[in-house]
Order: structure tokens, then C-alpha cells, then sequence
């Protein structure tokens, strides 16, 4: 007979168990995640295992602390409990970093509490055509892909390479078994491949930016007419954040100034900020960031190097004073929440074995620059390294940024000086390559964006 009672209580039995069962299941999804997140932090993040004063990730969820002496009286700058974290995830993924700023500006994140900041229009990213084509043929392997591309540096002649210390000169003579010198600006050769690079990944069906044209930094004009129009503006502003002190104002507004240490304290790092902002603006699934290389033990590269490697950066890597800023810190929050360099380290990984295969020439070891073992923290990719560089740092996507070859090099150095015209450049064009088969293999082979 049936027995409403006994039937109910067996009911509520199961629902318990159930319940006890997710309970059990919250707390090992929390004891997992915690592990995950304190290893990333540990292996990926913190270079000198200097910054534990200012996170701590526990079973309430991660913690970012402004000081030692904050988290000595348990006083956060932000926390994110574990059960927000996928919905913090998407959040970060899918607002402008103004929002993410103003958000963490909160001091906590929950949906309920910080839903009001978010922008009532759609991302960018949902603004593309999502309509699947009209062809029958398989859409191209990169379709509705949005992918950054930076040309590092801005030379487009040497005269600029000199300005911005991009421009090496091998002096042609017996020793360097050289007949004429050889002179290479590093800033023709990145955006050369930036260009050959972005035709075809526009021929797989991407949506391909570029920070910068050949002669224009990414302010849109030339570093002479940014001098004329904005150096004074630029200035004054650092002046007012307490980024130059007040000699260095009179300095950078006299006219004895040289344009050297113009581009060296003032043009490069806003420039760098604004190479971040559009690429931020775009919101691409992946950034490419182009950098050639030199031999660092080869002083001023006048003579060639039997050197030559190529490696990939990915964010991560702070040093013990790199969490000074409110700003730094979300970014050291960023990247040990997201995937985006879990995601860099894998794309990097796909590109460095291209490198290898295309270019013929050996991945870096830790061993291979000094830069690597003092500034970078290795990660599971041969030659892919955590550093905590400013693009890296700031860019809200997964990240390849490529250092191949050393243009010092004594067979690179005659190579990369063919050609005025470096899209035609036979290396420039195989590195082009290079990067182009790295990013298809990665994405052939993994299962989402
Ligand atoms: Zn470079």
C-alpha cells in the first residue's frame, strides 16, 4: 500500500543525499580550484615568490590586497567568492576595461552588485556578422575570428630606427666577412610581416587589425608630427600624475630637447598605452605582437653574432615591485583568472614549433639570454616565457609575441637586408609564414576559440 509518509521521507532521504552529495562535490570543486589558482599564481605569475602579501586564495574565493600591511588585518582591495568566478570570467571577457576598472574600483564582485556598470549595448565581438555564409563550401578555417596584429616599433626608414635604438649597422670588413655594411631597421621588418601576415589570415576568413601603417605610430600620425601636436599636452599631463618631476617638464618643453630621450621617457610607453587601447577597442580572440631580435651580448651590434633563436613572451612573470598600482594589480588579478594565458602559452607553443620547422633556427632555452632567466618565468612550451612586458600585460586577449630571429646574425644580417621594399624579402616572408601556420595548426587543433 502506498504510503505518503514513508514515500515523502524517502523522498527528502535522496534530496538529502543529493544535496550532501553537491555540497561534497562544491567543496572539492573549491579545494581543486584553489589549488589550480594558487599554482598558477606560484609557477606563472610571481617571478621572485615576492608577492603573497598582496593575494591570498582560499576557500571564500581570491583576494587581492593593495599592501603587507592590508592583508595583515585581512582589509582587500577586491574579492571575487568562487561561486561569481565564471560569471567575473565573462564579465571580463566581455566589458571595456573602463568598466573592469570601475568594477574593481567596488572592491567586490558579484553579478547582483556590480551589474549596473555594465554597458546596456552588446561587445564589439557581438556586433560582427553572425549569420553563417551563404556558400555551401565549409566556412575558412579562421571565420569570424578577430585577430590584432602589432608591428613592433614605428621606423619606416633608418633615420627613425635611430631615433628609437631599432637600427644596427654592420660595418663591412674581412672580420666580419661582410663586403658592404649592412643596416636593418627592426621596425621595417615587423610591420612588413605584419602585412604579409595579415593577407593571409584574411584569406582564411579573419578580421585582421593593425596597430599601426608603415610610416604612422598609433597615435595615427608620424612621431614628428606627435612631437608638434601632442609632446606638450603629453608632458604636462605626466607632469600632473607625478610621472616626471618639475625639472624634467622644463626639460621635455625647452628646445634644446633631444628627440632621443623625447622617445625614450615620454613617446614610447603612452605610444605602448595606445597600441593597448585600440587593440583593447577591437577586442580580438587572439593578438599577435611582431618583434625581431638581437644578440644582447653583442654591444651595439657592429659586428655580426654565430647566435640566433627565436622565443615567445607570454604575460606574467611580476617582480616583488610590479603590484604598485591599482591598475597592475587587476591585471595580475586578470591573468590568474582567465585563460587568456593558458590560452597565450598554447597558440605560442603552435607558433614556436612553426618557427622552428619554417625557419630553421633553434628555440631559446633558459640558458640562451640572460633576460630569460632573470626576468622570465618558463612554462611548459619550449621557448614560449612568461615576462612581464607592457603589452602582455595589459592586452585583454590570448597573446603570441614573437622575437625570431637575431638580426645580428651572420647569415640573417645579409638575409633581412635584401629588398627596400620588405614585403618582398624572401625571410620576412618565411617568418610571415611562420607565425601564419603556427596560429591555423593551433586552431585546427583546438576545439574553440
Ligand atoms: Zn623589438
Amino acid at each position: 500500500m502506498f504510503n505518503f509518509e514513508n514515500e515523502m521521507k524517502n523522498v527528502f532521504h535522496i534530496l538529502l543525499l543529493l544535496l550532501a552529495d553537491a555540497s561534497l562535490f562544491a567543496q572539492e570543486n573549491v579545494q581543486s580550484k584553489i589549488k589550480y589558482h594558487t599554482e598558477k599564481a606560484q609557477n606563472y605569475l610571481d617571478k621572485e615568490k615576492a608577492l603573497g602579501s598582496y593575494y591570498s586564495i582560499t576557500e571564500e574565493g581570491i583576494k587581492i590586497f593593495s599592501s603587507a600591511e592590508e592583508k595583515k588585518i585581512n582589509k582587500q582591495e577586491f574579492f571575487v567568492p568562487w561561486k561569481e568566478l565564471g560569471s567575473f570570467y565573462s564579465i571580463i571577457k566581455n566589458v571595456k576595461p573602463e568598466v573592469l576598472n570601475q568594477i574593481y574600483a567596488s572592491g567586490t564582485y558579484t553579478y547582483e552588485s556590480c551589474k549596473k556598470y555594465f554597458p546596456v549595448t552588446a561587445p564589439a565581438k557581438n556586433l560582427l556578422n553572425e549569420d553563417q555564409p551563404t556558400s555551401t563550401l565549409p566556412p575558412a578555417t579562421l571565420y569570424r575570428y578577430k585577430i590584432a596584429i602589432d608591428p613592433g616599433h614605428i621606423a619606416h626608414n633608418f633615420e627613425m630606427g635611430d631615433l628609437e635604438k631599432k637600427h644596427i649597422i654592420i660595418k663591412g670588413d674581412s672580420i666580419n666577412g661582410i663586403k658592404d655594411s649592412i643596416e636593418i631597421a627592426e621596425g621595417m621588418l615587423t610591420y612588413a610581416t605584419a602585412i604579409l601576415l595579415k593577407e593571409k589570415l584574411e584569406s582564411e576568413g579573419a578580421i585582421v587589425f593593425l596597430t599601426r601603417t608603415a610610416d604612422k605610430c598609433a597615435f595615427g600620425k608620424t612621431y614628428h608630427q606627435w612631437k608638434k601636436d601632442d609632446l606638450k599636452k603629453a608632458v604636462d599631463s605626466l607632469y600632473k600624475i607625478g610621472e616626471i618631476k618639475s625639472w624634467q617638464k622644463d626639460h621635455f618643453n625647452s628646445s634644446k630637447v633631444k628627440d632621443r630621450d623625447i622617445f625614450r621617457v615620454i613617446f614610447r610607453d603612452l605610444e605602448l598605452a595606445k597600441r593597448v587601447e585600440l587593440i583593447n577597442n577591437f577586442n580580438p580572440d587572439y593578438t599577435v605582437v611582431i618583434h625581431y631580435n638581437v644578440d644582447e651580448t653583442n654591444l651595439d651590434w657592429i659586428k655580426t653574432t654565430d647566435k640566433n633563436f627565436n622565443m615567445c613572451f607570454v604575460g606574467g612573470a611580476f617582480m616583488k615591485n610590479d603590484l604598485s598600482t591599482k591598475e597592475k594589480r587587476f591585471e595580475f588579478l586578470r591573468l590568474l583568472i582567465t585563460d587568456d594565458l593558458e590560452k597565450s602559452i598554447a597558440i605560442s607553443s603552435s607558433v614556436m614549433k612553426s618557427f622552428e620547422n619554417e625557419l630553421k633556427v633553434p628555440t631559446a632555452t633558459t640558458r640562451d639570454a640572460k633576460y630569460i632567466i632573470e626576468g622570465c618565468l618558463p612554462t611548459e612550451a619550449n621557448g614560449v616565457y612568461c615576462r612581464n612586458l607592457q603589452l602582455p600585460r595589459y592586452i585583454h586577449s590570448p597573446i603570441v609575441y614573437g622575437e625570431t630571429l637575431y638580426q645580428d646574425n651572420f647569415n640573417e644580417c645579409k638575409l633581412l637586408s635584401a629588398e627596400t621594399d620588405k614585403t618582398k624579402n624572401k625571410r620576412v616572408q618565411q617568418v610571415a609564414d611562420a607565425y601564419f601556420k603556427g596560429i591555423l595548426n593551433y586552431v585546427n587543433s583546438s576545439p574553440s576559440k
